[in-house]
């Protein structure tokens, strides 16, 4: 799938479910209304989606959520997506806050799945649970060494935050030197409203870049994981680490994604409006021809890039709807 501005569409992001058993921050109000049960795609909706595809070329699928591991049965989704692999499909990945993932590491090894992604913004219990509101890090930790345990490669994601774990960027890199794991730093983007001040928390990665290269050997890496990271390796650990960089610098240009909500929404670009409804045609017609269409046209409809901009003169965010519901 070719979008209008010629780039090869390959990579698919599903959120299976808008819950969550954290209310991280920078990502949700603490008391969030979800949707009605009724509007989510059972398990074999989102299959027969992710089915049309990558019969149109899609060869990356990411689940994601909310948390995609508190959606029950989830496996089910994850077995018979696994099936997959190796006929069209050629990587099935995770992204989740490993809360869960103690009792889950095998059974996704076993599926498929070789490589995840943890958010883990701090390795400081009492920052983890004020970052998380409801999280507690001993059980991310069991989650994060069941997974290496059981094989996977496992990539941590920090969203950088101002004067709450700005100070624990060296830390985190030593562990995750001496874990084997990778680093991608993130930067907060104005998705959803939150009761806290975005300006407050923004913290630009460039900034970031240029403390670290003060202890650390940084070097360009041309490593791509096929999202928007930009990585470079670090002497002193031989790891790498990544930088998801929206507001410093767009990553438009290379991007091959689209995303597709629980309730089977298809948002074309993380930072627009524009979306497709693949749940009406999903629902309303029993062969595959009509979706193979709606996924194409909502393609060619892809926009250029996002716009999202942080500071004080634009507080509120630049789009209403949360991370948690298109999927991180
Ligand atoms: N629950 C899973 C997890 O914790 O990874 C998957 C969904 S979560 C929405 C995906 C990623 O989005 C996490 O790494 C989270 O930190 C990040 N995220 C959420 N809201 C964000 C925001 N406003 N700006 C930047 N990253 C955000």
């Amino acid at each position: 799938m070719r979008d209008p501005f010629g780039r090869n569409i390959t990579y698919l992001r599903v959120s299976v479910t808008d819950r969550c058993d954290f209310r991280c921050v920078y990502c949700m109000a603490e008391d969030m209304t979800f949707l009605p049960k009724a509007d989510i795609l059972s398990l074999e909706e989102l299959e027969r989606l992710c089915g049309a595809f990558i019969a149109l070329g899609v060869t990356k699928l990411r689940i994601t959520g909310g948390e995609p591991l508190v959606r029950r049965d989830v496996m089910r989704l994850i077995d018979a997506l696994g099936a997959r692999l190796g006929h069209g499909l050629e990587e099935l990945t995770l992204t989740t806050n490993a809360s869960q993932l103690a009792r889950f590491a095998e059974p996704l090894r076993a599926a498929g799945v070789r490589r995840i992604n943890v958010s883990l913004d701090t390795l400081n219990a009492a920052t983890f649970t004020a970052i998380t509101r409801w999280g507690r890090i001993e059980r991310t930790l069991d989650g994060i060494f069941a997974a290496k345990a059981a094989g996977l490669a496992v990539k941590i994601n920090m969203v950088a935050l101002k004067g709450v774990n700005e100070d624990e960027i060296d830390t985190m890199i030593a562990w995750c030197g001496e874990h084997g794991f990778d680093l991608c730093l993130i930067e907060t983007m104005p998705l959803g409203e939150i009761e806290g001040d975005r300006t407050a928390q923004y913290l630009p990665l460039s900034l970031v870049r240029a403390r670290l290269a003060r202890r650390w050997t940084l070097t360009p890496s041309e490593y791509r994981t096929g999202g928007p990271a930009r990585y470079e390796t670090i002497g002193e650990t031989g790891r790498r680490i990544g930088f998801i960089t929206p507001l410093t610098h767009n990553f438009c240009e290379s991007c091959n994604r689209v995303r597709l909500t629980c309730t089977g929404t298809l948002f074309m670009c993380l930072g627009q409006e524009d979306a497709a409804d693949l749940r009406a045609v999903l629902r309303r017609e029993t062969g595959d021809d009509a979706l193979l269409d709606a996924i194409q046209a909502a393609i060619a409809r892809k926009p250029k890039g996002h716009d999202f901009i942080i500071d004080r003169d634009h507080r509120r965010p630049a789009l209403a709807r949360h991370m948690s519901m298109t999927g991180g």
